[in-house]
């Protein structure tokens, strides 16, 4: 059979991704649950099960030559014999198995001496300290907690600024299961979508810069202004660990930049929120990308094909959901606007129902910047931020 892709998972990324592999006639198939998922109505076909159901992967693996996934939520041990079947995942199953948790990726980090947060497992706290837990040497509040694995959209994160804060979590999480972080006091977090494909050839997106309302991304500038050093210390971060991985695929890296340099606070094995103006303003998406490297193309290395551009999230508002028709009639209207509205169902408050991609004039780095917080401004007059966040989606 020719080339033609699995996925499993039918969200956003998927239904992009479907969206890339009709314009380039590969037959995409998908693993979800829901017959409405964002992805069905594009797939080839649709194998509807759990995302965890390893004979429904089976089934999938039957209709495609590869297999590569929506998030990080993996069995990997179930998929494993899959594999020695001969299934292609793309990316394997040995490359992902060190990202798929927080407290694995910062191993990972520390291992290939690349630099992140310092850390510590939060059970370490709990068995070298008495009551209240007092923090070893080097740590101090405030202290960011996170859940190993599981979270996304700062779901299973928590900020602890005192002993209290610190003994109150303990008492109420398997402390076997969350890591402490130093916090960071970073100027600007960035993010780089990189790719590797089967020859070992490692390409990058534009750096971005990303900014995050309540620990969801809300708005992402590309290109980041950014110095050339900067620039390539991240480029040499992704492909250090891409390389060391052996990863073919897709990899999204974010970053905190400030007093303490370039710091990597977390990896996604897969296309990202932080890529999704590359569909408009580059000479091919993160998704044109991921389907060529899974397909065993070779990776092509994307330019910007328009001077920057502005990515604005639609997080689910307050109030009825009657489909926000006027509110995506009038995002549609903005000059230089391109509208993705992924047509989920369900409860939508807080949810990432599409985004909004708006297209830069301005060459200037300072005047683009100014030209994207007034972009900024339009969309928010009709789309406003919402006040409480509710059960989001990873991206
Ligand atoms: P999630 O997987 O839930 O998105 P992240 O680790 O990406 O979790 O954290 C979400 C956001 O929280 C980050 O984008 C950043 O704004 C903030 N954050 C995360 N870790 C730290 C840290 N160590 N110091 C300061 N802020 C942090």
């Amino acid at each position: 059979m020719g080339a033609s892709i699995g996925i499993v998972g039918g969200g956003q990324l998927a239904w992009m991704l479907a969206q890339a592999a009709r314009r380039d006639g590969v037959p995409l198939h998908v693993q979800t649950p829901n017959a409405q998922d964002p992805a069905v109505e594009l797939a080839t076909s649709v194998v509807q099960a759990e995302v965890d159901d390893i004979s429904a992967t089976r089934e999938l693996a039957q209709r495609c030559t590869a297999i590569s996934f929506e998030n990080e939520w993996l069995d990997l041990d179930g998929l494993a014999p899959l594999q020695a079947e001969g299934v292609q995942f793309v990316p394997s199953l040995e490359a992902l198995r060190p990202l798929l948790s927080k407290r694995s990726q910062r191993e990972l980090l520390q291992r290939l001496d690349l630099p992140s947060p310092r850390w510590m497992p939060l059970d370490q706290v709990v068995s070298t300290t008495e009551d209240p837990p007092t923090l070893p040497e080097g740590f101090s509040f405030p202290l960011m907690a996170k859940a190993a694995s599981g979270g996304y959209d700062g779901k299973g994160t928590a900020v602890l600024r005192s002993p209290a804060e610190l003994e109150a979590l303990v008492q109420r999480v398997d402390p076997s299961t969350w890591i402490l972080e130093e916090f960071v006091r970073f100027e600007q977090e960035l993010a780089l979508v990189a790719a590797r494909d089967q020859q070992g050839e490692v390409v990058c997106f534009p750096l971005v810069q990303t900014h995050q309302h309540q620990q969801v991304c809300e708005w992402v500038l590309a290109p980041a202004e950014a110095s050339h050093g900067l620039q390539q210390a991240a480029r040499n971060i992704a492909a250090s660990l891409l390389t060391s991985l052996n990863y073919v695929g897709v990899l999204s890296i974010e970053f905190f930049h400030g007093p303490g340099g370039l710091m990597v606070n977390e990896l996604a094995p897969r296309t990202h929120n932080s890529g999704h103006y590359t569909i408009e303003a580059c000479s091919l998406s993160q998704f044109d990308q991921q389907l060529r490297v899974v397909v065993g193309d070779t990776a092509q290395e994307p330019a910007l094909v328009v001077p920057g551009a502005l990515m604005v999230n639609l997080l689910g508002l307050e109030g009825p959901d009657a489909g926000f028709t006027a509110q995506r009639q009038a995002l549609e209207a903005l000059p230089n606007a391109h509208l993705h509205w992924y047509g989920k169902t369900g409860a939508s408050l807080g949810r990432k129902l599409g985004h909004v991609t708006v297209l830069l004039q301005q060459a200037d780095g300072a005047a683009r910047r100014q030209e994207a917080m007034q972009r900024l401004q339009e969309v928010r007059q009709i789309w406003p931020l919402p006040t409480v966040q509710n059960d989001p989606q990873p991206s």
